[in-house]
């Protein structure tokens, strides 16, 4: 695969930025487009459609018929797992495929589209669907003379709307547990990353999902996005994207139908390194990696080091030293790490982060400037913030970009007080080799998912989410059936 000529396969790649509705590619009613420039060099790579309110109307009148037809919420569990293990299959043979549009699309390296966004976009609809047919519904413990039967139903319409950052794993997490539930759903990708849901869309036709079952629209947040949150006949909403946007969605519900509103939201996650763990070089590597794996564009990404006073210096050191391993280089290079940031926008909002840090009075330990400018692309150097204050933007916000921003402690109550002094709970992490300690600061972090000596930890077996404005709701795991189906009582009287 390593030898794979990636430049040159980009550069004969068909896209297609057309919409998928019914089964079929489809331009916007009112014919808008708009173009889609590369982040890796602004290069262009297609025109989109821009959806409006006609074309989500139309693909919600789509995903009703289907739904109201029964083509898919009637098949049998085990039916539907065939065609969701087909589509699985399908994703995986078109690999190369995906990955470029990907790497493309968005930025990242091809060595991470390929190695990590398209098998787990495969793993997690192929787990839905091995899992539909396992799961079973109850019986309640009542008295003998009635019988009540709890059972899941499929909601309906499922209105998805993904950010940029893991565009095709995103959407799967919904895709996954929606689809398999027996859903139909209407999806809307990011427009800084529409290209590879509308191929998912075809691709699940051709794995055998009815017409209608599986729509996407692309177009802008504020047009498209909002017209399918507004939408009437949306019985529920999967959003992942920013807390901004998050409280938009349930404002919307507010004012249309009380759809449902699952927000998977933003981080500022918390690294804790306690001077009783040992091996702080193998805590300083790992916190580097996960925090400038997909270029710090993670909602997870654990931005937020605090390290005990005795251990700062050193674990600061060598912090720095793993930074220029994930040096910014072309996406299309296999061995790349850090590829280019999503847009020119994202790179500004990034620098500027980074000239608050200066502004704050931060230290900046390396990085801190745009690299390869000459590229036409959008690129930023690993950063390392020390002497970070509690207060300070750079320690408050999500900046989703490469950067790091370090404090210390001195007692473990303070640490926790800290990690916890956030509007967000989506992850953290503690390091001791205290076996008493790891429990009980474990126990205190007010997050969806705790690390303990380790980060990014990650399956599809396990639920993904977080506590306070990081969202509500779980992706992953059989927790995610819960957003995607109701639950019916049915009493059966027996006398
Ligand atoms: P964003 O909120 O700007 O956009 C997300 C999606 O919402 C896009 O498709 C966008 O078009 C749409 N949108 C924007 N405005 C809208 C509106 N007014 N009405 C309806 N839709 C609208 O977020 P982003 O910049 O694409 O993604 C980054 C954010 O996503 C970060 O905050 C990150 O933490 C978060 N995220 C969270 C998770 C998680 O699982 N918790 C995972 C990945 C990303």
């Amino acid at each position: 695969m390593g030898s794979l000529d990636w430049a040159a396969r980009a550069a004969a790649l068909q896209m297609d930025g057309r919409a998928v509705i019914d089964g079929r590619r489809v331009d916007a009613v009112d014919g808008q487009r708009f173009d889609k420039h590369s982040p890796i060099d602004s290069r262009f790579l297609a025109s989109v459609v821009r959806g409006q309110a006609a074309d989500v109307d139309a693909a919600v009148r789509s995903a009703r018929a289907a739904f109201e037809d029964r083509r898919w919420a009637g098949k049998a569990p085990a039916a539907r797992k065939k065609v969701l293990q087909r589509f699985a299959e399908l994703i995986l043979a078109a690999k190369e495929e995906l990955a470029l549009l990907e790497t493309l699309d968005m930025g990242k390296p091809i060595q991470y589209s390929l190695g990590v966004d398209v098998p787990s976009t495969a793993r997690c609809i192929a787990w839905y669907a091995e899992a539909v047919d396992k799961v079973y519904d109850e019986i309640a413990p009542t008295g003998d003379n009635a019988l009540a039967l709890i059972t899941r139903e499929a909601m309906g319409v499922v209105g998805v709307i993904v950010p940029w950052n893991y565009p095709m794993i995103m959407a799967a997490w919904k895709l996954g547990p929606a689809l398999a539930a027996g859903n139909s759903v209407v999806l809307k990708p990011s427009e800084k990353s529409p290209l590879t849901a509308c191929r998912l869309a075809e691709i699940a036709v051709e794995a055998g999902l009815p017409p209608g079952v599986f729509n996407v629209v692309p177009g802008y947040g504020h047009e498209a996005g909002e017209a399918l949150a507004l939408h009437m006949d949306v019985d529920a909403m999967g959003f992942t994207g920013s807390t901004r946007v998050g409280r938009r969605m349930l404002d919307y519900a507010g004012r249309s139908n009380l759809k449902r509103v699952y927000n998977e939201l933003g981080g500022k996650s918390a690294f804790l390194v306690f001077d009783d763990f040992d091996d702080i070089g193998r805590a300083a590597s790992t916190v580097a990696g996960s925090m400038f794996f997909n270029q710090g564009e993670s909602c997870n990404a654990p931005s937020r080091v605090l390290v005990h006073d005795s251990i700062a210096d050193e674990f600061i050191r060598l912090v720095a030293a793993e930074a220029p391993k994930y040096a910014p280089g072309d996406p299309l290079n296999m061995a790349t790490e850090l590829g280019a940031l999503v847009d020119q926008g994202q790179m500004n909002t990034v620098l500027g982060y980074i000239e608050s840090g200066h502004a704050e009075g931060a230290q900046c330990v390396v990085g801190g400037r745009q690299a390869r400018a000459e590229t036409g692309g959008f690129y930023v150097e690993p950063t390392v913030f020390a002497g970070v204050g509690a207060q300070m933007k750079i320690a408050r916000e999500e900046i989703f970009g490469p950067v790091m921003s370090i404090l210390r402690f001195k007692t473990e109550a303070e640490a926790v007080a800290l990690a916890n002094d956030s509007s967000y709970g989506l992850q953290a992490s503690v390091w001791s080799h205290n076996i008493n300690r790891a429990h009980r600061v474990a126990k205190a972090l007010r997050a969806g998912t705790v690390h303990v000596n380790s980060y990014d930890e990650d399956d599809i077996t396990v639920p993904f989410g977080g506590f306070k404005q990081s969202g509500n709701g779980r992706d992953k795991s059989l927790h995610a059936f819960d957003k995607y189906t109701e639950l019916k009582t049915t009493w059966i009287r027996l006398d």
